[in-house]
């Protein structure tokens, strides 16, 4: 596979970076990513993977649009609202990168078919917004070995965390139960603003794009704590347990039931 003139010109800003050349930029162009959730994160991170020209890019959310989105959700317009968001986000996004290929999936991912569904990518970047999703994802992608970049904000916290199934701590081995159910406030409870899940979003995208271009990246067996308040950047070190039900030797189904009314991340 090799860079047209137009690809050429396009990823010129990133090709001049000393440790990233054509080689790197055609491992991101053969690269498939599913990006759970088009939300709060789900738009930084689809963005930025867009931008950076990772080949084939399919965002799952079920949700519509809601006028509540539009203070961090920077992919749609006032006109949208009541439309699927994977959908607008995919057209948005081609319109931006046509090179490569955009996907929108509007589907509810579940504890039952998230092992389907995120089966066969190189990795998965994860914008989903509540408990039972975020670990019925982190499990299927310890199942399938698929690398996963976590990330969450509450509030002025935000968190991030990059996932080698059966090589560094997944979200599971950090977190191995879900919080009771209401005892963590969602966005609609506790607020959030753009630039907070801007930022984690980035962050996963970067950890994203370098991992799939064959470079190193920092935050394996790391949880990035960002308390914006202070502005404070904490890395705190986990490490891999080998009993975790979902990474560890004997996979045991763990499904989150409780029911988050959130609107999207
Ligand atoms: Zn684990």
């Amino acid at each position: 596979m090799s860079l047209s003139l137009e690809e050429i010109k396009r990823y010129s800003r990133q090709l001049v970076l000393p440790d990233f050349g054509s080689r790197e930029q055609n491992r991101l162009k053969k690269a498939k990513v599913a990006v759970t959730g088009a939300g709060g994160l789900g738009c930084p991170i689809s963005t930025y993977l867009t931008l950076a020209g990772v080949g084939r890019i399919d965002i799952i959310d079920m949700d519509k649009l809601d006028l509540t989105n539009l203070n961090r959700q920077f992919l749609y317009s006032v006109e949208d609202i009541g439309k699927p968001k994977a959908e607008l986000a995919a057209k948005r996004l081609s319109e931006i990168n046509p090179e490569i290929e955009i996907n929108g999936i509007t589907e509810m991912i579940t504890y039952d078919n998230a092992f389907d569904l995120l089966k066969g990518y190189d990795a998965v970047v994860d914008g989903t917004d509540n408990f039972p999703v975020r670990y019925a994802v982190n499990d299927a992608c310890a199942v399938n070995r698929v690398p996963l970049f976590h990330g969450a904000v509450l509030m002025y916290e935000g968190r991030a965390m990059s996932i080698i199934p059966k090589e560094t701590a997944c979200f599971r081995c950090v977190f191995p139960e879900a919080p009771p159910a209401g005892t963590v406030p969602t966005c609609r409870e506790a607020g959030v603003i753009g630039a907070m899940t801007g930022m984690v979003g980035a962050i996963q995208a970067l950890e994203a794009i370098r991992y799939l271009a064959g470079k190193e990246i920092a935050l394996k067996n790391t949880l990035l704590v960002i308390n914006a308040d202070t502005m404070d950047f904490d890395k705190i070190k986990v490490t891999r347990k080998e009993d975790c039900t979902a990474c560890g030797e004997k996979f045991i189904a763990k499904p989150v039931v409780y029911v988050c009314e959130d609107e999207g991340n």
